[in-house]
């Protein structure tokens, strides 16, 4: 079986950033004790437990907002997530005297200021993105007046008082182009004066070009978490832009030896939060493997906590 390791791939700068200042704050005894993530720094499982195994909590999401996050939160150093964060949220970590440190991605950020110039301008704002995920929380926070959209019924939805001034639509970084062509439409269709602001970062948008421009296979092997809105675009750009089947793994733990019954091809990717030690895990285990051979299907170590974070 041949296996092709499609580039670029794995971790963007934005997830290399919020990284370096975590490692920076781990390796310097001057920044306050306990260090709390208000959120999971990356959408990937294993580097949660690697920090936590450094002693760096995460305050996972599920069903809360960032606000609620932070009243589990009394003292020491705070990281904010590259997701981005609501002013609000950041005014409440300082008044409890918490260190603050913001790992906000300069992408994440400059759709924050295009947001905040329209509607200083007065302008309608719509914003495309996905439900409870951090990035859109921190984007609609900036205003109750900017409208959420995540489907085609959404825009039907969108009021008819919208059309009597310019409406700056603009996106969640992480989202790919089959997601906002039809919605793109569908606002044109309804509204006169429309400003298109697409805002897929270069990161997303390169790792969903390799994946259209990917050699020719049988199956495409996206290595990332499942809550990885990243690399659930990329096993979508696969299945709907190439007609190329993907499944998306955690990691080698997560390969099942009958998907490559009949495969004499397959490709390997990961999301822009997956390590690059998991990925590499993963194109080995598929190397080794001679189908000739069943023992020859066998799990190698899996990356420790420093392998994972680069420490
Ligand atoms: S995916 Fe894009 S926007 Fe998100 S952290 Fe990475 S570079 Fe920044």
């Amino acid at each position: 079986m041949h296996v092709n390791d499609l580039r670029p791939r794995g971790y963007c700068h934005g997830v290399k950033n919020a990284l370096a200042m975590i490692k920076k704050i781990i390796n310097d005894p001057r920044y306050p004790r306990p260090i709390t993530v208000l959120g999971s720094i990356v959408h990937n499982h294993a580097v949660v437990n690697a920090l936590k195994i450094k002693g760096v909590e995460s305050l996972m999401d599920q069903g809360q907002d960032r606000m609620a996050l932070l009243d589990q939160v009394s003292s020491g150093t705070l990281v904010l997530t590259a997701h981005g964060t609501s002013k609000a949220v950041v005014e409440k970590a300082q008044a409890k005297g918490l260190t603050v440190m913001n790992a906000i991605c300069h992408d994440v950020k400059r759709v924050h200021d295009a947001v905040r110039t329209h509607l200083d301008q007065g302008h309608g704002v719509v914003y495309i993105g996905h439900q409870n995920h951090p990035e859109p929380e921190a984007v609609l926070a900036i205003d109750p007046a900017i409208h959420f959209v995540e489907s085609l019924s959404d825009v039907q939805k969108l009021p008819k008082h919208l059309s009597t001034r310019p409406l700056f639509v603009t996106n969640q970084t992480t989202l790919s182009v089959f997601d906002l062509l039809f919605i793109f439409d569908a606002l044109h269709a309804r509204f006169e004066n429309v400003i298109f602001d697409d805002r897929i970062c270069g990161a997303t948008r390169q790792r969903q070009e390799a994946v259209i421009h990917q050699p020719e296979a049988d199956l495409l092997i996206v290595v990332g978490d499942p809550k990885s809105s990243n690399a659930n675009r990329l096993q979508d750009v696969s299945i709907v832009g190439r007609q190329i089947n993907a499944y998306l793994v955690t990691g080698a733990e997560a390969l099942k030896k009958q998907w490559f019954d009949d495969v004499n091809v397959v490709n390997v990717t990961s999301g822009a939060s997956t390590p690059t030690a998991i990925t590499e895990h993963v194109i080995k285990v598929l190397k080794a493997y001679d189908k000739k051979d069943p023992t020859t299907w066998r799990p190698l170590p899996v990356p420790g906590a420093d392998e994972i974070l680069g420490l």
